[in-house]
Parts: C-alpha cells; sequence; structure tokens
C-alpha cells in the first residue's frame, strides 16, 4: 500500500523539518585555514573540547581561499579566515571579506597594534638577520640598513623580494623611512646578493650554514625548528650560525603575524566570535609557542619553549599591523623597479 500523495508530502516536510533544525543546532564551525602547520591540529581540539562546537576545516593556499570566499559570496559557509602575513590578512579586509567584530575580551587580550580594523593578529614571528660566525663580526650586521652596505658585496642570500614575508619586512621599512629610503635600501640589498633569491627561509638557514651565502634573513620559527629538530644534522646547521635582532637602537625588530577575521557571510557568527576569544585565551596562545614556535599576542602567557627561551628577548617593532598590509602595494612596486624578484 502507498500513502496518498497528500501525506507522502506532509511526512516529506515533516522529515525536511525536523532534519532543517537539527542541521541549525548542529555546533559547528567552518574554519577557512592557509596556516600550513601539522601542529595546528591540537589547537583546534582544544577549541572543540571547550565549546562542544566541532571545527570543519578547509585548507588551501591564501589566494585560492580567498577567491573561493568571493565566488561563494552570500552563500558561502566560510566562518572564519585563519592565516599568516598582515598584508595577506590585509588584502581580505580590502576585498571587503571581513565583519568587524566586538569583543570586550579580544580587546583587552589583543595589543592595539596587533588588531586592525576587522582582524586580529594571535602570534607574531620576528624576521632575523643570522649570520656565518666565522665570515662576520656581528658588529656588521645590526640592522636591516647592514644588509644594503657594500661591504656586504656578494654575501647576502634571501627567498623572493615576492613572498609576502619579504613584502611586509620592506612595507615597515616604507612606513618608517618613507619610500626613497626604503627603494635606496631595496636597491643596496639587491646589490649586495650571493645568488638570485630562490627556496624558502629554511634554504637560507642552509646556505648561511654551508658558506654559500655569509648573511640572510628568517622568520624565527624556522630557527627555531631546526634548534628543536629530532633531527641531528638539521640541529648541527645551527652550530656556526648567529641570530641577530635587528634594528634595536631604532624602531625594534620587523615582526609578522599570524591572524583571523570573521567572514561577512558567516553562517555560525557566535561560533566564529567565540573561536576567536578561544585563540586569545591561555590554552591556545601558549599552543601558537609550543607547538609552533611562535610568540602569543597576550603577552602575559608563560612560555615553555626552549628554543624561544635559547633565542632571548628583544625589542619588537610596534607598528600597527595595519600598516603593514597599507604598505604592501607600495612595497611590491618598488622590488618590481630594483629588480629584487
Ligand atoms: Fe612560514
Amino acid at each position: 500500500m502507498y500513502a496518498p500523495a497528500s501525506r507522502q508530502l506532509f511526512v516529506f516536510a515533516l522529515c525536511a523539518g525536523l532534519f532543517g533544525t537539527s542541521l541549525a543546532q548542529e555546533k559547528v564551525l567552518n574554519l577557512y585555514s592557509a596556516r600550513h602547520y601539522q601542529t595546528d591540529e591540537a589547537l583546534y581540539a582544544g577549541f572543540t573540547r571547550q565549546t562542544g562546537i566541532k571545527i570543519k576545516r578547509i585548507e588551501g593556499k591564501e589566494e585560492e581561499l580567498l577567491e573561493r570566499i568571493r565566488n561563494e559570496g552570500a552563500n558561502s559557509p566560510a566562518d572564519v579566515l585563519i592565516t599568516v602575513d598582515a598584508a595577506r590578512l590585509g588584502d581580505a579586509h580590502e576585498r571587503g571579506l571581513f565583519v568587524p567584530v566586538k569583543s570586550k575580551l579580544l580587546e583587552s587580550r589583543i595589543p592595539a597594534h596587533l588588531r586592525a580594523e576587522d582582524w586580529f593578529a594571535f602570534s607574531t614571528r620576528a624576521r632575523v638577520i643570522i649570520y656565518a660566525k666565522d665570515a662576520l663580526k656581528p658588529a656588521e650586521v645590526q640592522n636591516y640598513a647592514d644588509l644594503a652596505d657594500p661591504k656586504l658585496r656578494g654575501k647576502v642570500c634571501t627567498r623572493s623580494g615576492s613572498h609576502p614575508y619579504n613584502l611586509s619586512l620592506m612595507a615597515s621599512i616604507i612606513a618608517h623611512q618613507g619610500e626613497a629610503k626604503a627603494e635606496e635600501w631595496a636597491r643596496g640589498v639587491v646589490a649586495n646578493f650571493a645568488r638570485a633569491p630562490k627556496g624558502g627561509d629554511t634554504d637560507q638557514i642552509k646556505a648561511v650554514a654551508t658558506g654559500e651565502c655569509a648573511v640572510a634573513i628568517s622568520n624565527t620559527y624556522y630557527l627555531a625548528r631546526l634548534m628543536r629538530s629530532d633531527k641531528p644534522e638539521e640541529r648541527k646547521l645551527m652550530d656556526n650560525i648567529a641570530v641577530v635582532w635587528p634594528d634595536q637602537n631604532a624602531h625594534g625588530t620587523h615582526i609578522n603575524v599570524s591572524g583571523a577575521g570573521v567572514l561577512k557571510h558567516a553562517p555560525h557568527k557566535d561560533a566564529a566570535i567565540k573561536f576567536l576569544e578561544y585563540l586569545a585565551g591561555d590554552e591556545a596562545q601558549r599552543h601558537f609557542a609550543d607547538g609552533n614556535n611562535e610568540w602569543p599576542s597576550v603577552s602575559s602567557v608563560k612560555l615553555s619553549n626552549p628554543a624561544l627561551d635559547a633565542m632571548g628577548k628583544f625589542k619588537a617593532d610596534t607598528l600597527p599591523v595595519g600598516s603593514l598590509a597599507m604598505y604592501r602595494a607600495k612595497a611590491q612596486l618598488i622590488f618590481d623597479r630594483v629588480g629584487y624578484r
């Protein structure tokens, strides 16, 4: 026997209704992530443990995720975008993807220079100078300006000038010294190259360790990763390398960030804000340090990371993260002009 059409319809409507309700009530957060660190798994698990909200994570390259969010438009399931680099976060802001978040907790935990209009930085990493102890004296490489000094001709290695880490460093130099001085600096660095830019930061560290270059720049967590490596040959790379905190007598060492914002069309806005607040909490903040060797944005958080301890304390540049984003396009134009590819 089959039920009359009207009853079938009713049953269907009832099921759809129930299904719809259960979907709406399912506690979920859709996270689009361009952070590429395996250790982040534990970071997200902590949120689910604390709140009961499941995280559905889509990982991708920054540009792909931004395109995807834009194409999905008002139907986008994405609640939060988390990524590295201030300029990339600034890019998401400029495309109008984020919505401003009002949260007393975030405002009290995250220092003002690590917040932008509609996104927050949850961890920092410093861009430092590293040099071969047998090739240079410490006094020769105390500041970013030294990298452009003719005394270092043929000695400098870096990754590509179009990489966000170098663009953000350049953005900070433009912000502090103006475009003309920044361009002069970039020209000097290019003139000092030991080889055409290639590889990532770890490749520059290796090039210094093996004597291919005397000096390079690197984010601190790549150094910490080698220091804490369980492979003896990786730890050994650091033996002849010294780390310098540049510009300690000026604005301080350039820092970049990892950060996140709530997306304009987020279907689970409350969960999204809860997630950002979780990232600012002690547990998550410690995780950035222990897992990926970054510094927490919340400075009161106590760390236990031998590699970060070994690197010691330094004066960090407190240029607002929004300024790094603002000068990124100019940084790229200048690098193009001086042939920093
Ligand atoms: Fe990186």
